[in-house]
């Protein structure tokens, strides 16, 4: 695995396209620990041990995947050491809160510094990651008492997290959760039931597994409405913050997966265990979903990590196999690297044109939970709303499809495992399922964000587009007009939606769709957000970075954008289509 973080790349959004130090001077919270120097120190030193500690581990970890005997949860070789190493270099706090101990950076950093670990290898990225979420959301909706214990443990690494939802009855319906939490007259809670697949459940990267479960009282009304959220500790933890026994938190066994096979999947069994309310009775949902905007939005970043890890593997492949000849050459007995044919460059441009657009749509989505936690405009929580199922939902699709092609430009060679393409492959695909399948975000995104509200949630993602559009050169005024335009078909079709009869049925049908064409609309603005600030870029990036991504531009217009249209008429074609076949004749 030679994974190279592409941290021009970063540096050119964060710094030329975003303007992220206007931001982080205005924000009083992070103008104190982060300028753009610290940031590309960071990102800097990310990339160098995302190469050097972390890509190493990734194809031995796959081949020997975890392993569970005696009731105990073991990582492939060479993990543990450099989880430790990770850990003690405080990039699982890269986030935290300053006052305990996290570093206090800001998301649309922070999102490049997931791609860097998802890239290096996606089982060991999800251990911080869910580390860094559970601590997140005792950040937010914690007990001081909570945070004070528990903060500094999971930013250090040397405590771990987990995020407890799923059961076997309880899926994308989290309504029939039936893990019990009765209260003690202590003001703790003993907590009973079976959560299954969870990610980072038990292993042996950290002393402690803090889980936050929802779970329900005894007196719990019916429906989400009846969930409560707890922090159980794998051992209990006294309270000078030493260790105590064993809580009743037991791995029944772990999972075996088509990838991500270095992660532990785990069945949790709890038993009368001791647990902490977070947040207020029977509002687990709530507090649970602030840690989900960052969760989801990491995974869309996990299928943008593999995508551009697809991308270096296919691009060197294609540099180097030589098969055929270039146009013009006729049939002679020499063969040229497969990266003149027509047909290869079309996969690699492909992916270059998804995973760039995809990064800045990363980044994008950082900002905005950026200005949500620290200077909330009007728009912002619309924004976020919009955006978050948006980039978890279209980056995962778009990451399979980007490693698929990846794959495909490897021709046999791909299918072998020596390669380590095909593993991207298999890692990426439960991206598009965990946290909410895609149907799910996209039940979400149109149902609940794009509907309400006669589209305000839309209106003011357009209204951004046009702003930022503003100032785009005259070369491209074509497909700012197409853009635009796209923008405009988007919103009069959610107000299509609203005048229909049955328009459950109609939403649920033309979800996928609409997120897909709303996904080529808001990849055209980015696209046309980075030619404009690539201009006149020369003498910081030098010429070709400049011609790059004009051509790559170009090509996205020419052969990726006209899906908008065909996903716009199919998510307007109408359920009927859909739901008219019988179930029994399936
Ligand atoms: C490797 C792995 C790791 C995981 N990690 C975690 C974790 O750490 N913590 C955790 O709590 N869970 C975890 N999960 C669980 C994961 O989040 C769920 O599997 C996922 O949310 C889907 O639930 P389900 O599997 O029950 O599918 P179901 O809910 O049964 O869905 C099946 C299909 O029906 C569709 N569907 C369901 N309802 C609707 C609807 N109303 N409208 C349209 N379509 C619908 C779905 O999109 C899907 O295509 C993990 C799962 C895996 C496989």
């Amino acid at each position: 695995m030679h994974y190279k973080a592409p941290v021009q790349e970063m540096q050119f959004l964060l710094d030329d396209v975003f303007q992220a130090s206007d931001f982080w001077q205005q924000t009083p919270a992070l103008a104190e620990s982060v300028d753009m120097d610290t940031a590309l120190a960071i990102l800097e030193e990310g990339a160098r041990i995302t190469r050097e500690l972390i890509a190493p581990l990734n194809r031995g970890g796959d081949e020997e995947g975890v392993r569970f005997e005696a009731g105990q949860v073991t990582t492939p070789t060479g993990f543990k050491a450099a989880y430790a190493t990770f850990a003690e270099a405080g990039w699982v706090g890269l986030g935290g809160e300053p006052e305990y101990g996290g570093m206090g950076m800001p998301k649309m950093l922070g999102v490049l510094f997931d791609e860097m670990c998802y890239g290096a290898s996606n089982a060991f990225a999800l251990y911080s990651s869910l580390t860094a979420g559970a601590a997140l959301c005792i950040a937010s909706h914690g007990s001081d008492e909570l945070k004070q214990r528990y903060l500094p443990m999971l930013y250090s690494g040397q405590w771990a997290g987990a995020m407890d939802m799923t059961e076997p009855q309880a899926g994308s319906d989290l309504r029939h959760i039936r893990t019990k939490a009765v209260p003690q007259e202590d003001g703790s809670y003993r907590l009973s039931g079976t959560k299954i697949f969870i990610t980072g459940g038990d292993h042996d990267l950290a002393e402690n597994v803090i889980h936050l479960v929802l779970a329900k009282l005894p007196d719990a009304p019916g429906g989400s409405r009846g969930l409560s959220l707890f922090l159980v500790p794998k051992f209990t933890v006294n309270a000078d913050g030493s260790l105590g026994g064993r809580n009743g938190v037991e791995c029944g066994s772990v999972e075996h997966k088509m990838g991500i096979k270095a992660s532990a999947t785990c069945v949790i069994n709890f038993d009368q265990a001791q647990g902490y309310l977070v947040g207020q009775v029977n509002r687990g949902l709530a507090a649970m979903f602030t840690m989900m905007n960052y969760e989801r939005l990491s995974i869309g970043i996990q299928g943008l990590g593999c995508a551009e890890a697809g991308y270096q593997m296919a691009r060197d492949y294609a540099r180097e196999r030589k098969q055929g000849q270039g146009s013009g050459q006729g049939l002679g007995s020499g063969a040229d690297p497969i990266i003149v044919h027509g047909d290869v460059r079309r996969m690699l441009l492909q992916v270059a044109a998804m995973t760039e657009a995809g990064r800045a749509l990363a980044v994008l989505s950082g900002l905005q939970l950026d200005k949500l936690k620290h200077q909330p405009e009007a728009d912002t929580a619309a924004l976020v709303g919009l955006l978050v199922p948006l980039a978890k939902a279209f980056l995962t699709d778009t990451g399979l499809e980007s490693t698929v092609l990846a794959q495909q430009v490897f021709g046999g060679h791909g299918y072998i495992r020596e390669t380590g393409v095909e593993q991207l492959v298999r890692d990426v695909r439960i991206a598009q399922i965990y946290e909410g399948t895609n149907g799910i975000q996209a039940l979400d995104l149109l149902g609940r964000k794009v509907l309400p509200k006669e589209g305000a949630a839309l209106k003011a993602l357009m209204a951004l587009v046009s702003r930022d559009l503003a100032d785009v050169g005259e070369e491209w005024a074509a497909q700012k007009r197409q853009v635009e335009d796209a923008f405009g078909q988007l919103l009069d079709l959610a107000g299509e939606f609203k005048a229909r009869d049955n328009a459950g049925d109609a939403v649920n049908a033309a979800a996928v769709d609409y997120l897909h064409a709303l996904g080529y609309a808001t990849y055209g603005y980015l696209w046309l957000k980075m030619v404009t600030a690539a201009q006149g870029q020369e003498a910081k990036f030098g010429a070709p970075f400049t011609e790059r991504k004009a051509a790559i531009a170009r090509f996205y217009f020419a052969r990726l954008f006209p899906r908008f249209g065909a996903h716009l008429a199919s998510a307007r074609a109408g359920e009927q289509a859909v739901m008219d076949l019988d179930a029994a004749l399936f």
